[in-house]
């Protein structure tokens, strides 16, 4: 049950020109179930016009016995700097060989429609046996049946293998949650990581946070996975936005007690908006004036 989260992920560099990590680094958390982080220095772009890479976000995929799910496709569109599909699909079918099985379907969904998490959606397009949730709240709401959004949930069944779908909106408007009920994960996309969380919706942000905090109650949480690093691992202290190297990053992972803070956070500040510094993870109003790195 338990798997492995003993990594090191790439995180930049001081100079990308120099950088020999892989555009994508790969790493395999249980034996279905594959945790992906885009390298900073994939599309590095320049001083005076950054790339997308700087996002670094972290992508997951999820197999069942007859369908895999991947979340999120990484924020580069080229298939030059940032392979994603090849890599999925080496996965896909180095598993299936390894089974002696055919390669399984795979459905493509977005932890929300922000383009960090969807640029690489273009390299599956047209593939045999893959499909792709459409971006944006519609097509969310309907593909997983959730009419009373962001009341309900949903479930995607990979064979042996339950998620659930949770509406999450406040970071963005068609944000989920996805839980594992085999392994007990949360794929929190960006509304809950070590990092500047961004909320754009304050209503919607704390509404989603008790739904979350409700859920759990029921729904024991063995790690909370997010999309992005951006906490360093001293106390409240972060790297800023749009940096390109990233030493003494924070673990990605984060505990269902962090999720319980984190709705207790929101909940005490109430209906007034403003900036919260924790331990691990910074409430950020959209509009605010930006947290300095430390206290
Ligand atoms: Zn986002
Ligand atoms: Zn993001």
């Amino acid at each position: 049950m338990a798997g492995n989260l003993n990594v090191t992920w790439i995180h930049g560099s001081m100079n990308c020109a120099g950088n020999a990590d892989p555009p994508i680094q790969v790493h395999q958390f249980d034996p279905d179930t594959f945790i992906l982080r885009q390298s900073k220095c994939s599309d590095p772009g320049t001083a005076a016009q950054p790339g997308s890479s700087f996002e670094a976000p972290f992508l997951y995929l999820l197999f069942g016995i007859s369908k895999a799910l991947l979340l999120d496709t990484g924020a580069t569109a080229s298939a030059a700097r940032f392979p994603v599909a090849a890599a999925v699909n080496k996965i896909r079918n180095d598993r299936a060989a390894r089974l002696g099985r055919p390669v399984v379907p795979l459905l493509i969904a977005h932890s929300h429609s922000h383009g960090d998490h969807a640029a690489g959606d273009a390299q599956f397009q047209g593939q045999p046996g893959v499909s792709i949730v459409p971006l944006g709240l519609a097509g969310v709401k309907q593909f997983f049946q959730l009419p009373q959004w962001p009341n309900g949930t949903g479930t995607i069944d990979l064979g042996g293998r339950m998620l659930d779908v949770i509406p999450a909106p406040g970071h963005e408007p068609s944000h989920i949650a996805i839980y594992d009920r085999r392994e007990r994960l949360l794929l929190s996309g960006d509304t809950l990581y070590p990092g500047l969380l961004v909320v754009n919706d304050w209503r919607a942000y704390r509404r989603t946070a008790a739904r979350l905090a409700a859920f759990a109650a029921t729904n024991p949480i063995s790690h909370v996975l997010g999309a992005h690093i951006e906490m360093t691992t001293r106390a409240g202290l972060w790297f800023g936005l749009g940096t390109l190297f990233q030493p003494g990053e924070h673990r990605l992972e984060l505990t269902q007690a962090h999720l319980t803070e984190w709705n207790a956070a929101l909940q005490a500040i109430g209906t007034q908006p403003r900036v919260d510094r924790r331990t691990d993870f910074i409430i950020y109003p959209a509009g605010l004036p930006l947290p300095p790195l430390g206290q």
